[in-house]
């Protein structure tokens, strides 16, 4: 067996293993648990959508489509963009389709970055920021979010200015952010609109859960950084069909930005997967231009599926953090254990336990942050799941109290 002495793997991937979300969910496979850990949704996204993809491949839409995506899927795209957020993009020049926002986040930082830059990220991030930052050979400038009093976790603003340097090239922003449940407001929002401003940084915003905000913040649903006075023309904005149309699997995902930008990130991108899901991207278009009832259920829906969670993880003894978006919910594991971690106990062992004790897959948060020793008494659950699996998890967790 390769050791870290004889592998072949580059140096800069070597701190990087096997992604938590394919050791968790192979665990729930294992051991028949209910996975809380994988943040999918176990149920079908619009039935227009899926009924286009089926007729698309009957229609022999099988082969590459065009490399920046097609015509009809960008016009959809920026179409969304002018709808939900007053944001006009060409579609000819300043959107491209990747294969999902992953893909468009490792393009722009490989597109955007020289070795040795730096990229502002709040910690915990997502778990392929880090790899793409890696891989450019880039340097992470965490931002520490922690839950505070009232359970939202928040930053500190003279953290977060002080992670701004001469060597800042790009801010990587994700809000509402995974796995925190975080949306940032506009004023936190407007901070880092100045910072950006001010030192002349690019701004990558993954914003893959916008149709998610589930407690509005300041009377607003999503608000994209683009749309700050000064910023339309340094971001460059990513989702992605995955969480707004539950369809994870089809890994459609978009960029949009300032032609400079979306045109750096196409140069890149051309070479990693030139194109992809052909049959699936009329299925897109056709579903970004379903009308506000579509919209506004799936967020209903998902609010009433986080308190059903909340209320769960509260019983099971569990300290319950604030979720105002994604499909995610923190949950403090020290309350199990009379307030402190016992010697040998952090997220991660337990998680890796938790099947065992009572049939249930969550994801410790350790593993989200660049910042060693952070995290360690938190594990995130989805929320994103049948109603009757949520039960059915709700029930199994309430062991743990006994
Ligand atoms: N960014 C964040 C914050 C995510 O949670 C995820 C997972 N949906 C992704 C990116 C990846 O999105 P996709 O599946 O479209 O590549
Ligand atoms: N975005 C999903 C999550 O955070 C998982 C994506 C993946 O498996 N890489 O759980």
């Amino acid at each position: 067996m390769a050791t870290e002495t004889t592998t072949p793997l580059v140096a800069r991937m070597r701190g990087f293993g096997t992604t938590i979300f394919a050791e968790m969910s192979a665990l729930a496979n294992a051991t028949g648990a209910v996975n809380l850990g994988q943040g999918f949704p176990d149920f079908d996204g619009p039935a227009p959508m899926l009924a286009a993809a089926a007729q698309a491949i009957r229609d022999g839409v099988n082969q590459y489509p065009p490399g920046p995506g097609t015509p009809q899927l960008r016009e959809a795209v920026a179409a969304h963009q002018q709808r939900f957020y007053g944001l006009a993009y060409d579609p000819a020049t300043e959107v491209v389709v990747t294969a999902g926002a992953t893909e468009a986040v490792t393009a722009a930082v490989l597109a955007l970055c020289e070795a040795g830059d730096e990229v502002v990220v709040l910690d915990p991030l997502y778990d392929s920021y880090a790899a793409a930052v890696a891989l450019a050979g880039a340097v992470l400038r965490p931002v520490a979010l922690r839950p505070g009093p009232d359970g939202r976790f928040g930053f500190d603003e003279a953290e977060l200015r002080a992670a701004f340097t001469p060597r800042t090239r790009l801010l990587l922003l994700n809000t509402p952010h995974n796995p925190t449940g975080t949306v940032l407001s506009r004023a936190e929002l407007g901070l880092f609109a100045e910072l950006c401003l001010a030192h002349d940084v690019v701004a990558v915003t993954d914003e893959v859960y916008e149709h998610l905000v589930l407690d509005s913040v300041d009377g607003l649903g999503h608000v994209p950084l683009a749309t700050l006075p000064g910023m339309r023309e340094r971001t460059l904005q990513i989702s992605s069909a995955g969480k707004t149309f539950s369809c994870t699997g089809w890994k459609i995902g978009w960029a949009c930005g300032p032609e400079p930008v979306v045109q750096a990130l196409m140069r890149v991108k051309q070479y990693l997967t030139y194109t992809n899901g052909a049959p699936f991207q009329p299925a897109v278009a056709l579903a970004l231009g379903l009308d506000d009832d579509y919209f506004d259920s799936f967020t209903t829906g998902m609010r009433a599926k986080r308190d059903r969670l909340r209320v769960g993880l509260g019983q099971a003894g569990l300290g319950v953090e604030v979720s105002q978006g994604t499909y995610f919910v923190a949950a403090d594991i020290r309350p199990l254990f009379g307030g402190t971690l016992p010697d040998g106990v952090d997220g991660l062992s337990f998680c890796r336990s938790l099947p065992e004790r009572c049939g249930v897959v969550a994801v410790p948060m350790q593993v989200f942050y660049a910042t060693p020793g952070e995290g360690c008494h938190l594990v995130r659950f989805t929320f994103g799941k049948r109603d009757d699996v949520l039960d059915e998890a709700v029930d199994r967790l309430a062991a743990l109290a006994g």
